[in-house]
């Protein structure tokens, strides 16, 4: 008796797990901007009232090592998490709300003969623009 409770309880939780998995996997598929912890469980609460940060953190974290998400490294160690199969692209941070937007196309172009003559051999690069969101470039600012 006892055993089959316990058995029913992991098939609950189980599906409590999944069923979080998929929410915050489907806000983050569908969201046009890259998403903080904080911004993932204000939106996943809408779905899953009882969502932790704590459980965000976790989902999150196996989601990436998954391969389903990415991380957006913001200077000053702050982090985004976007999802994996977009291409490169760059972004855009308001500094007046924080929220971090996707820029579609890539400026950089770099004189790569150049730089391999010099013995660099460049990977990658990152990109980040500030400045203010359409959003908070409308409200004045109050002081
Ligand atoms: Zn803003
Ligand atoms: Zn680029």
């Amino acid at each position: 008796m006892r055993q089959r409770d316990q058995a029913e309880q992991s098939v609950r939780v189980g599906d409590r797990r999944t069923r979080q998995r998929e929410v915050i996997l489907e806000l983050i598929r569908r969201s046009e901007r890259p998403l903080r912890v904080s911004e993932i469980l204000e939106l996943a609460q809408k779905e899953l009232p009882a969502l932790g940060i704590a459980t965000v953190y976790r989902t999150v974290k196996i989601l990436q090592e998954s391969g389903y998400l990415k991380t957006v490294n913001l200077p000053g160690g702050d982090t985004c998490f976007e999802r994996e199969d977009l291409e490169h692209h760059h972004h855009f941070q308001c500094n007046f709300c924080g929220r971090v937007y996707d820029l579609p196309n890539c400026p950089v172009k770099l004189n790569l003969s150049a730089l391999t003559k010099q013995g660099f051999i460049p990977e990658e690069h990152e990109l980040i623009i500030y400045g203010r969101c359409p959003e908070c470039s409308q409200t004045p600012v109050v002081v």
